[in-house]
């Protein structure tokens, strides 16, 4: 069985389903709760940008994720 420990809250997920209980962002591995919560905190930021572009997005997932990293949560 495989276990992978999620980058921001370190909770274990077991057999990760990529993609469904557990998600990648550019070096993390994040679980499913943590995703959705850097959704929802990205949610406004991304709503305001015009034009989108994938670069920037990538950026900002990076950007929010070492933060929530360095946090814990
Ligand atoms: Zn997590």
């Amino acid at each position: 069985m495989q276990t992978i420990t999620c980058d921001v809250c370190r909770k274990k997920v077991e057999d990760p389903f990529t993609n469904r209980t557990l998600f990648y962002y550019a070096q993390y591995s994040v679980c499913e709760a943590c995703k959705d919560n850097l959704e929802n905190q990205m949610k406004t930021t991304v709503r305001g940008k015009e034009p989108f572009s994938y670069d920037w997005y990538g950026k900002l997932v990076g950007d929010s994720l070492s933060k929530s990293v360095s946090r814990g949560r």
